[in-house]
């Protein structure tokens, strides 16, 4: 008999009903140490304490308008990505692959409005993951995403990662842009060389593209810097963020250009809930918090120390591991074992870990970590990689 809740997930054995910082506590008061942050998205540690009292603030206040009116909450926020961005407007969701959606009608409409809607198609990337809407699988494409939801969306040329004379070879008169993650997540935590983030602008340029940046992963201060196409200097024209921007509250938010935005007249896109009070209440202390003096330093101090860490099991563990890649909190433990023992293995340990494409378990812990949770991470890794060579 089918469960009442739909079995599209072959979801872990584990009921958590209680969290503080990046701890959990399960119904029958086990504690675990949670390294995945429910997918990067709780960056800021489970109930932290200013986020809980901006979400009751607002919840005493009021919760929900509609867009038909004004919502000053969204345009707090607004203000303050706009002001630490390359964008100059935003459109609110409540969830990334929402952004993303926006993202490329936005591309296509832009098109369109100058007078060249030919121009509707766009370069995605083999192994990216944009989200589980007919349109979002139609532009990663994937045979594991799409399989029995045909007919796909038309318009998006699928290239292989890294595979430069492809990209060109796809670009044509109806090319509208390209879309990538600047950080593969799902795709198994492959960040995208500097150079080639900026060759992906120079191509941009050359031929009037838009460049997309879907950052709903490798945004919002995981990398260690606040957006991670920063650390090549390039900006792209719109992107797309969720996960992290909310710390747990469903939000997801399409940043653009002027230029790029410049078809997103009234009437052309909406959303019901997008962008409402409590979402934005709770986005915007996520800001405030990341933009503090020192915050993104703290992250790349703590990535410096879990990166080395993990190196480390990676040497005295060579059969269960083989090497870690990533960038920032974002980081991938590359596994000779099978990924899903290694993190089972985590669970008897009370560690959580996310899997993700080409045998990796993803480290994606909140931001804020102590230097001894760090620690005690690593401890729990390391004995969870003992069990695996112990066939346990
Ligand atoms: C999670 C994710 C999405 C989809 O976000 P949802 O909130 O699940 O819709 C899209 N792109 C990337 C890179 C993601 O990691």
């Amino acid at each position: 008999m089918i469960s009442p809740v739909m079995p599209t997930y072959a979801r872990a054995p584990l009921s958590f009903v209680e969290g503080e910082g990046p701890w959990l506590k399960t119904d029958s008061g086990e504690t675990y140490l949670d390294m995945g942050a429910g997918i990067a998205v709780s960056a800021l540690g489970h109930a932290h304490p200013r986020l809980v009292a901006a979400l009751e603030g607002q919840a005493r206040r009021l919760w929900h308008t509609s867009n038909l009116y004004q919502i000053p909450n969204q345009e707090d926020l607004a203000r303050l990505l706009v002001d630490h961005t390359f964008a100059d407007t935003v459109f609110f969701t409540n969830s990334g692959t929402e952004a993303m959606e926006c993202a490329v009608k936005m591309a296509r409409k832009y098109f369109s409005a100058k007078g060249q809607p030919e121009r509707y198609r766009m370069v995605t990337f083999s192994g990216s993951f944009h989200g589980r809407t007919l349109g979002m699988i139609s532009a990663a494409g994937s045979e594991k995403l799409v399989k029995g939801f045909g007919p796909m969306l038309e318009g998006f040329d699928h290239v292989p990662f890294g595979d430069h004379e492809a990209l060109k070879a796809a670009i044509g008169p109806e090319t509208a842009a390209i879309i990538i993650e600047p950080v593969l997540g799902e795709g198994g935590i492959k960040p995208v060389p500097k150079q080639c983030m900026q060759g992906l602008r120079d191509l941009c340029d050359e031929h009037g593209l838009l460049l997309i940046c879907d950052e709903i992963q490798c945004g919002m201060g995981r990398t260690g810097k606040l957006f991670a196409h920063e650390w090549s200097g390039i900006t792209p024209d719109i992107m797309a963020v969720a996960k992290g921007i909310g710390g747990g509250f469903p939000l997801g938010a399409c940043l653009a250009t002027e230029e790029a935005a410049s078809g997103m007249t009234a009437g052309t896109h909406g959303t019901t809930y997008g962008g409402n009070p409590l979402a934005c209440a709770v986005g915007a202390e996520v800001m405030r918090v990341m933009l503090e003096d020192g915050f993104l330093d703290r992250v790349r101090q703590i990535s410096g120390r879990m990166r080395q860490g993990l190196e480390g099991l990676v040497a005295s563990h060579p059969d269960v591991f083989e090497s870690v890649r990533g960038e920032g909190l974002m980081l991938g433990l590359v596994c000779k074992a099978p990924n899903a023992d290694v993190i089972n293995a985590g669970y008897a340990e009370h560690l959580l870990t996310v899997p993700a494409a080409e045998n990796v378990i993803r480290i994606l812990p909140p931001l804020n970590l102590t230097d001894a949770e760090v620690d005690e991470a690593l401890h729990r890794l390391d004995r969870a990689a003992t069990r695996v060579e112990a066939g346990a």
